[in-house]
C-alpha cells in the first residue's frame, strides 16, 4: 500500500544520503593525498581564433582518477576541495604541470600557445598564490606572457580594492587575465573593468541557445560589443554547432572553445590537433574523443 511505498522510497532516500555522504567523506579523504599518489592529470581544450582559424592556446582542465572512487568530474571534486582547503595544494601542483607543459610545447617549436588555469576562490585568497605562480614560470622557463589565468567574477568581488592591487602586480608578470563563466554572477562588464582583465569568456550556458534564444542571443551580442568596446577580447565557451560559429563570427566574436572544434584532449594530441589546424583541416575530429 502507501504506507509501504512511502517507506520503501524513505529508505532509498536515506541509503543515497549515506551513499552521497560516505563517497563525500571518502573523497575528501583521498583528495588529501591525491598530488604525492599521482593521481592528477590535466587535458587541454584548444582556443580558435575565429578571424585566423588558428589555435591560440589551450585551458588546461584537471581529471582526477582515484582507485577507489574511479574517474571524478571536477564539477564534484573541486567544490569538495575547496571546502577542505585541498584545493590550494592541488591548485599549485596545476600551475607547476601547465607550466612545465606550455614550456615544453615552446621548446618543441609548436608556436605560441598560451596556457589558461583555472583558480579557484580559497587559492585566490591564498597569500601563497604570488610566489605559487612566479615558481611556476621560473621553474618551467616559461615567460609569463604564455600563461594566463582564469577568475571568475564573485572572486574579484569578494574583496575588490585587493583584488585591483594583486591583479595588477600578476599583470606585471605578463601574465593575462580573464573573466570565466561570464554572465553567471551578479556583477556588469563595466565595472569589472576596473580590474585588469584582459578577456572575458561568455558561459556555456548562453551559447547553448545561440542563435535560437532571442534573449540568450541579445546577451551574447550585447556581451561581444561591450566587451570590445572596452578593449577586452572576447571568447565564447561552449560552442558545439556550426550555427553557433556563424553567429559568433558574424557578432566579431574573438575566440571560441567548444566541442565543435574539439573536446579537451591529452599534452600528446595537442600536436596532432595543432598540425591540423596549420594544414587548415579544422574538421571538428575530435569530437568522437572520450577524455572530455
Ligand atoms: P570551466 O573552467 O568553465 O571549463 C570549461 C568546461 O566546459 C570544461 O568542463 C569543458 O570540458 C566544458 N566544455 C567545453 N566546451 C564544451 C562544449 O562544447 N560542450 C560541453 N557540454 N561542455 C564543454 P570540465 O573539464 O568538466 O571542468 C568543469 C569545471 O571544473 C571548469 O569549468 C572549472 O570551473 C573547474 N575546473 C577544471 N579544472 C580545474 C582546475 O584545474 N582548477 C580549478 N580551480 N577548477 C577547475
Ligand atoms: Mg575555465
Ligand atoms: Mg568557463
Ligand atoms: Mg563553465
Amino acid at each position: 500500500g502507501a504506507k509501504q511505498r512511502g517507506k520503501n522510497t524513505y529508505q532509498m532516500y536515506v541509503r543515497q544520503m549515506s551513499m552521497s555522504l560516505h563517497r563525500r567523506v571518502e573523497m575528501e579523504t583521498q583528495l588529501r593525498h591525491a598530488v604525492d599518489n599521482g593521481e592528477f592529470s590535466l587535458v587541454y581544450q584548444p582556443r580558435i581564433d575565429l578571424r585566423s582559424s588558428h589555435c591560440t592556446g589551450v585551458e588546461a582542465l584537471l581529471r582526477w582518477n582515484n582507485a577507489e572512487l574511479g574517474a571524478i568530474s571536477p564539477t564534484d571534486f573541486i567544490p569538495v576541495a575547496e571546502e577542505t582547503g585541498a584545493i590550494v595544494p592541488i591548485g599549485a601542483w596545476v600551475l607547476r604541470e601547465a607550466c612545465r607543459q606550455a614550456a615544453q610545447w615552446r621548446e618543441r617549436g609548436l608556436g605560441p600557445i598560451r596556457v589558461a588555469v583555472n583558480l579557484s576562490a580559497r587559492q585566490f585568497a591564498d597569500p601563497r598564490l604570488h610566489e605559487s605562480i612566479l615558481d611556476a614560470l621560473e621553474d618551467a622557463g616559461l615567460p609569463g606572457e604564455f600563461l594566463e589565468l582564469e577568475l571568475t567574477e564573485s572572486m574579484v568581488m569578494r574583496h575588490p580594492e585587493q583584488a585591483v592591487r594583486w591583479l595588477a602586480a600578476i599583470k606585471r608578470t605578463g601574465v593575462r587575465l580573464s573573466i570565466d563563466d561570464f554572465g553567471t554572477g551578479y556583477s556588469s562588464l563595466a565595472y569589472l573593468n576596473r580590474f585588469p582583465i584582459d578577456t572575458v569568456k561568455i558561459d556555456r550556458s548562453f551559447i547553448r541557445n545561440v542563435p535560437d534564444s532571442h534573449s540568450d542571443t541579445q546577451i551574447t551580442s550585447a556581451v561581444i560589443a561591450l566587451g570590445h568596446s572596452l578593449g577586452l577580447s572576447v571568447i565564447a565557451e561552449g560552442a558545439e554547432t556550426q550555427k553557433q560559429i556563424d553567429f559568433l563570427r558574424q557578432e566579431g566574436c574573438d575566440e571560441v572553445q567548444g566541442y565543435f572544434y574539439s573536446r579537451p584532449i591529452p599534452a600528446d594530441d595537442v600536436e596532432s590537433f595543432l598540425g591540423r589546424v596549420a594544414e587548415s583541416d579544422l574538421a571538428p575530429s575530435a569530437r568522437s574523443s572520450t577524455h572530455g
